[in-house]
């Protein structure tokens, strides 16, 4: 029987920095992904593979959120915008990620991207809110500036060019370091002996197979709930954040989002004091019609309008509420404090949006929903500071450790954390 030094169970930003690392340390990796590799296509097309691959997934109160099924997971989605690892969601716990970050930053190619890049709609947005009083800036972004190209704009479809990193980049690398990467691979249950974590059983095609290792690392976001609770951690999944975002949008003459990049202007003025923080970008036509059917069917008289609209999304850290259940149904409920973070910055997309020359009666609003699945297995609920469920040799390494929410944009955390929790392993593993 093979034995691997560790097993990987998902292969999300968490997940493929920890396989990389560690094979970088010369260990033997398996890394075990329920997904297969379904690339996107960065146009509207994708919208179908989406739906299939990235189940945009109702709560019990109907409220949407995104859960990734694909080699890579939701960073294959992201708008590649770059946020470090916030001080206060990690200093109460005792962690540090700035060496891990700095370190990342080289990697990922974190940088704000040229003017040209950045483009019109964009720029025009970062004058109006400074004139309106706000502190906007350009934000950083994990994209290579060298193969991004101008009025494109559809990178949450999918970067035809390769300039947005994906965790793919490192999931790779690994392999290319000496990794197995199984897809179409769904861990279940994890194997124990005399408390310890010694593999782990999944399911490939209908076909069970076991594979053993010194430890086991679950990645798998939201999926690390029922694994976690088939161990008896029955406290996983109890209470989730997932940074609720609003899209609003007005129309501005001259300009509009369709081929605006996404997140590259914005502010993160408002992230200490309020929990919020507020971003360009807005919803693909075919998401738009979803997204505003929603708000009433009614509205949907307002679709034709779509290509005019100029939108941006204020996201917040929301409570720690709900919880996912055992057969991957949830519930997460929009709270009161959640709604006033909300409110708050719609009121502020308003203001930018006047300033910048839209009319009142253009103004909409679309319904909450959540694209960052976390905090399930909280550090110090769930994991200890150094990961470690109570299950010796058994970590968890991705969003779902998350203290509390982010409310940010979370790759670059989620890929620190995987740097840190290589650096430790590696010594536990020696
Ligand atoms: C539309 C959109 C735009 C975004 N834009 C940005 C952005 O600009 N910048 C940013 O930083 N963040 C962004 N995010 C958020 C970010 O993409 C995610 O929060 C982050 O990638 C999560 O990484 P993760 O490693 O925690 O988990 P995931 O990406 O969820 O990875 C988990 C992996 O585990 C696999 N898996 C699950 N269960 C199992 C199982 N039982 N067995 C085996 N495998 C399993 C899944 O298929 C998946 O591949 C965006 C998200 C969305 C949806």
């Amino acid at each position: 029987m093979k034995e691997y030094d560790v097993i990987v169970v998902g292969s999300g930003a968490g997940g493929s920095t920890v396989a990389r690392e560690l094979t970088r340390k010369g260990k033997k990796v398996l890394l075990l992904e329920r997904g297969g590799r379904v690339n996107m296509m960065g146009n509207t097309l994708t919208m179908a593979l989406i739906l299939k691959y990235f189940g945009l997934t109702r709560s019990v109160e109907k409220n949407t959120v995104v859960f990734a099924d694909n080699y890579g997971g939701l960073s294959n989605l992201t708008a590649g915008c770059a946020a470090c690892p916030p001080k206060i969601v990690f200093d109460p716990v005792g962690i540090d990620l700035s060496e891990e970050a700095e370190e990342a930053r080289q990697e990922m190619h974190v940088q704000q991207l040229p003017d040209n890049l950045v483009g019109k709609s964009n720029i025009r947005l970062l004058e109006a809110a400074h004139d309106a009083g706000f502190a906007w800036d350009k934000m950083e972004n994990f994209i290579d500036p060298e193969k991004c190209i101008e009025d494109c704009g559809q990178c949450m479809l999918g970067c035809r060019t390769g300039a947005k990193w994906t965790a793919r980049v490192f999931g790779d690398e690994a392999v290319a370091n000496g990794a197995e990467l199984k897809l179409h691979t769904r861990v279940n249950e994890v194997i124990t002996e005399n408390g310890k974590a010694v593999g782990v059983i999944a399911s490939r095609f209908g076909k069970k197979t076991r594979y053993h290792a010194r430890s086991v690392v679950l990645s798998a976001g939201t999926g690390n709930v029922g694994i976690l609770r088939n161990a008896g951690i029955k406290e996983a999944g109890q209470g989730f954040c997932c940074d609720w975002l609003q899209f609003a949008g007005g129309i501005i003459p001259d300009i509009n989002s369709v081929k605006a990049n996404p997140m590259s202007v914005g502010t993160l003025a408002h992230y200490e004091s309020d929990g919020l923080v507020v971003l360009p970008v807005f919803p693909n036509w075919s998401q738009f019609a979803v997204l505003l059917g929603m708000t009433g069917m009614k509205n949907l008289a307002v679709f034709p309008d779509f290509w005019k609209y100029t939108g941006l999304m204020v996201k917040i850290r929301d409570d720690s509420a709900g919880e996912i259940y055992s057969d991957t149904s949830f519930s997460k409920p929009v709270t009161k404090t959640d709604q006033k973070k909300l409110d708050k910055g719609v009121g502020i997309i308003k203001k930018v949006l006047k300033r910048a020359g839209a009319a009142d009666d253009s103004f909409i609003a679309l319904k909450p929903s959540g694209a960052h699945p976390s905090a399930t297995c909280r550090i110090n609920d769930v994991v200890d500071q150094n990961l470690e469920t109570r299950i010796s040799n058994l970590y968890c390494c991705d969003s779902s450790v998350f203290p509390s929410s982010l409310g940010l944009p979370v790759v670059w955390t989620a890929v620190s954390l995987g740097k840190r929790l290589a650096n430790y392993m590696d010594g536990r593993l020696r």
